[in-house]
């Protein structure tokens, strides 16, 4: 059972006088994880004013380039050295299966860490050129300053690092807001940071739900809001920091196409298709949700699909050989159950899945939809173990898919399928989204930019261009 307090400043954990209590409970089995304390506006003002102390009176404020480096790789061998403890624990709390846990929740974390160890040295913090008057211009990249970070549930250790990263190489401080259903990972991550030496006051966490995420938002000495959740909460923090001038980026939600080309081998597109929707039980935002099959090839690929996700083995994510875990929680397995019943009656055939097993927990058998893409199921995101397979009509060329795919309100990411990576590269650069992967659903390199065009959020993390996210310039003219 884990105990943790509703915040831990500057290096310590502190309770808060009165302090509402969170119950962590494993979506698989009910049974509680572990209980956290909720911030009140005391706790995170206290956080916000640790993370301003490390920045203007702790060794932070003169740490190198090099010295955030090595911090950054300390933190990432911290996190590599509890590999399988943060492996079980995000399986215990979030249900995401052993088998991916550790990749999808723990190392994902560990390379975007390392990938900022190595950017930073080439990085240009401080740049010259000649100025248009003939003198010389000095452009520093300065920390932008106290950072209030606000992640998700689904994949809490890797989103932090998306922040942590760039935050830290640019030199902020951070005080990071887990969300109330998987705050125990984020736990375990101050473990690592009192190992790495970085001084207290550099990462801050407050615990809690929304009403947290606002005393954060809307703390007047926080100067960079950087969220990651649903596009409704990111368009309500955006409006708010927009009113205050205060700087914000957001990754919001997806409604990813896979694009199939007429071209595409079946046996490896399938099992590419079916990794790039259901991986962590459909809960990420760069979900592959929908699958853009050319008409001359629809049934194929649909009897091919059909099979392959009837084969998922859906259970207790624990187990080394199951696929498919629960959904975060009742509300979440109502909603997808809401969204299949919606499509059935809009017209949508549910081609396999979508029953409730027997037996507890928020399990929805992993399902397959032929649907159009003007349907709910098509445009809005369901956050679950949900694929539509939509048919184009191949004899346009390959333009039909990039419509359809072009057709929604997100960009997060895409992916083509073709024999012929050149004309699968082709169409990815046709496509309006952030990352798009050709045949595999690598929407995510640690080292290059990652974030959504349109209602998927505007910004970028990862990368060297997620650091300028975290910096003011300066123009020194002389
Ligand atoms: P959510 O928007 O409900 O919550 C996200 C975080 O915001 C939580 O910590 C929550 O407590 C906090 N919050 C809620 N209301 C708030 C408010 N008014 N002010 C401040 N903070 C508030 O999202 P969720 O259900 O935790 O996560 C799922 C969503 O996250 C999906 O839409 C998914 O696509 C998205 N997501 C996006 C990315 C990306 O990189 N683009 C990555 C992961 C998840």
């Amino acid at each position: 059972m884990y105990e943790l307090a509703a915040s831990y400043v500057a290096g310590k954990w502190a309770g808060g006088a009165g302090a509402e209590t969170i119950a962590v409970r494993s979506p698989a089995t009910g049974e509680l994880l572990g209980t956290v304390g909720a911030a009140g506006p005391a706790e995170v003002d206290a956080a916000v004013a640790a993370a301003r102390a490390a920045l203007t009176s702790s060794p932070w404020c003169d740490a190198s380039p090099a010295d955030r480096a090595a911090a950054l790789g300390r933190l990432a061998d911290g996190l590599a050295a509890r590999k399988s403890v943060l492996a079980d624990l995000t399986t215990a709390e979030i249900g995401s299966p052993r088998s991916w846990s550790t990749f999808g929740q723990v190392l994902t974390a560990v390379g975007v860490l390392r990938a900022y160890a190595a950017i930073i040295p080439d990085y240009p913090f401080e740049s010259t050129r000649p100025s248009l008057a003939g003198g010389r211009v000095t452009v520093r990249q300065v920390p932008v300053g106290v950072v209030g970070a606000i992640i998700p549930w689904n994949t809490p250790l890797f989103i932090a690092a998306l922040k942590l990263g760039p935050a830290l190489a640019a030199g902020c401080s951070v005080v990071l807001k887990p969300a109330p259903d998987a705050p125990l990972s984020i736990g375990v991550l101050t473990e690592v940071i009192e190992e790495s030496g970085l001084p207290d006051g550099v990462i801050n966490i407050v615990n809690g739900g929304a009403a947290t995420g606002q005393a954060l938002t809307s703390h007047p000495d926080v100067d960079k809001v950087s969220f990651t959740g649903s596009t409704a909460v990111g368009a309500q923090i955006a409006a708010s920091c927009g009113s205050q001038i205060r700087r914000c980026s957001t990754e919001l939600g997806g409604k990813s196409a896979a694009i199939v080309l007429p071209d595409a081998p079946l046996e490896s597109t399938v099992s590419g298709l079916v990794g790039g929707v259901m991986g962590n039980n459909g809960q990420l935002c760069a979900a592959l949700t929908r699958i853009l099959l050319p008409r001359s090839r629809y049934d194929e690929f649909c009897t091919a699909l059909t099979a392959a996700v009837e084969q998922l083995t859906v259970g207790d994510p624990a187990a080394r050989t199951t696929d498919i875990g629960p959904l975060i929680n009742e509300a979440a397995r109502d909603r997808v159950e809401g969204f299949l019943r919606r499509a059935h009656a809009e017209g949508a055939t549910i081609l396999t899945g979508g029953e409730r097993p027997a037996g507890q927990g928020w399990f929805v058998r992993p399902a397959l939809v032929a649907a159009g893409n003007d349907m709910e199921i098509a445009r809005e995101e369901v956050f679950g173990p949900v694929a539509v397979v939509i048919a184009y009509d191949d004899s346009q060329g390959d333009s039909a898919a990039v419509n359809i795919a072009n057709d929604s309100r997100y960009g997060l990411v895409g992916a083509v399928w073709s024999a012929d990576d050149d004309r699968a590269a082709a169409a990815a650069a046709q496509l309006r989204a952030g990352s798009v992967a050709v045949n595999s659903t690598a929407v995510l390199d640690f080292g290059s930019p990652f974030g959504g065009f349109k209602q998927s959020g505007i910004g970028r993390e990862g990368g060297p261009e997620g650091i300028a996210g975290f910096v003011e310039y300066q123009a020194i003219i002389r």
